[in-house]
């Protein structure tokens, strides 16, 4: 394997602390052209001292000037930029081959878009800007011969469980024009843990606190992913996600709840054949798959012991108790900028959550509610899509000022 230069978006977050950890392991065949984060000075410094970009992006000027300073010294070659224009810059450099697209939410859009506009091979993991923007993103991805390799576990796990032969090694874009019919597919099982309040009482669920919801029982991750599946919003958000990924519609799409998280989904075929995808849950292993697919690698991820898990469970997902799931499901039905409203007033109602202004229950009340005073148009226009997302985020928080 040749050595591929790689840009990681949000190098300071869960992913993108995994993103270099399975590189760690890996020296001889990824060399680090690009580390990016929003305002988090002494871990960005730590990682750019360790990892000598060439270009290290602090979105937030002032941050960037602090790191500026520090960078003299500790990695002199590294040229530090500002601004959400250089994460843009950075997903787009000629000597770049890799895009690990890892920054939360909608602020990750651009720079994802232009890493596929450059025909990157772009790993996935900012499931938000798929949703704001499923169709002109695939589009991108298509018509600037990117390739595009899904992050999230459960969509890593389809992409695997997907006749090789369709894709004839190549990214999820070669799925694009196929029905999934026509290559054997019935439909998808997509898994998901049911976050730490599956079968907690719901009249407990009115005072959960932050810190509770971002107790995720088996996944370390970012707070504002741990909240969605504490909704299950981040499921809603999976299912939007993999309609686009696999070029298919919600109805051939069933979430089953696996609390053990070890099944990351399933892909059942036309003779009843079902195949799945099995691990311990530890983003390295989709990291690692994306990262040289079609070839394997070690991700330093511990070997399942089906032995020591002894049982797998499923249950149904009860939309009642999980009103995001039946939201996400309505708004992809509708289509359009319907999915971009979702995002937005999501995005708006967790940070709220997260600080205390809002309780854990009028989340998906929140959402619900920016999306019956909103009108749904076409999103196949960036201009309009980023509208609808800066539309809904003030309404959403007008609606929270409202009722809180
Ligand atoms: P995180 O909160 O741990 O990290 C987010 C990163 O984005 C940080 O580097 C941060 O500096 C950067 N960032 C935040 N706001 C920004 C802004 N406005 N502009 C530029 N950069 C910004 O999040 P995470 O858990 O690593 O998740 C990242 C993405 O991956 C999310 O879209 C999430 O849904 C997806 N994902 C995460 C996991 C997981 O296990 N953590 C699994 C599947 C998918
Ligand atoms: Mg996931």
């Amino acid at each position: 394997m040749t050595t591929k230069k790689i840009t990681i978006l949000g190098s300071t977050g869960s992913i993108g602390k995994n993103t270099l950890d399975v590189i760690h392991q890996h020296l001889n065949l990824f060399e680090v052209i690009a580390l990016t984060a929003n305002n988090s000075v002494d871990n960005f410094v730590a990682q750019c001292q360790q990892w000598q970009p060439r270009y290290a992006v602090m979105v937030d000027a002032n941050a960037a000037e602090q790191c500026q300073q520090r960078l003299k010294t500790l990695a002199p070659q590294t040229e530090v930029l500002s601004g959400s224009e250089a994460l843009t810059q950075v997903a787009s450099l000629p000597e770049v081959d890799i895009v690990m697209a890892a920054i939360v939410g909608g602020a990750g859009l651009l720079p994802t878009l232009a890493a596929a506009k450059s025909g990157k091979r772009v790993l996935l993991a900012n499931k938000e800007a798929l949703v704001m923007s499923g169709q002109l993103f695939m589009e991108a991805i298509v018509q600037n011969g990117a390739e595009l390799l899904p992050i999230d576990s459960e969509h890593n796990a389809i992409f695997q469980c997907m006749p090789y032969t369709a894709f004839q090694g190549a990214g999820v874009q070669a799925l694009q024009n196929t029905a999934l019919n026509s290559i054997g597919v019935n439909r998808i099982l997509l898994t998901a843990s049911g976050g730490p309040f599956w079968n907690t009482p719901l009249e407990q669920l009115e005072n959960i606190t932050p810190d509770q919801a971002c107790a995720h029982p088996n996944w370390k991750m970012g707070r504002k992913i741990s909240v969605d599946s504490a909704t299950m919003m981040n499921k809603g958000l999976e299912i939007i996600e993999a309609c686009w990924l696999f070029a298919t519609t919600p109805d051939n799409i069933e979430v089953v709840l696996h609390p053990q998280s070890i099944i990351h989904s399933l892909v059942e075929y036309a003779d009843g054949s079902v195949l799945a995808q099995l691990g311990n849950p530890d983003m390295r292993t989709p990291i690692a798959h994306a990262l040289t697919f079609p070839e394997r690698i070690t991700s330093g991820v511990a070997r399942l012991n089906l032995i020591e898990i002894a049982k797998l469970e499923f249950f149904e997902a009860d939309f009642s108790r999980f009103p995001c799931l039946r939201l996400a499901y309505e708004v992809m039905k509708v289509g359009g900028t319907a999915t971009t409203v979702l995002n937005a007033a999501n995005e708006v109602a967790v940070q709220a959550f997260l600080e205390e202004r809002l309780p854990f229950t009028q989340i998906s009340k929140i959402i619900e509610t920016a999306l019956a005073q909103t009108t749904i148009v076409e999103a196949k226009q960036l201009d309009v899509i980023l509208q609808a997302d800066s539309d809904s985020r003030i309404l959403a928080s007008e609606i929270i000022q409202k009722c809180t």
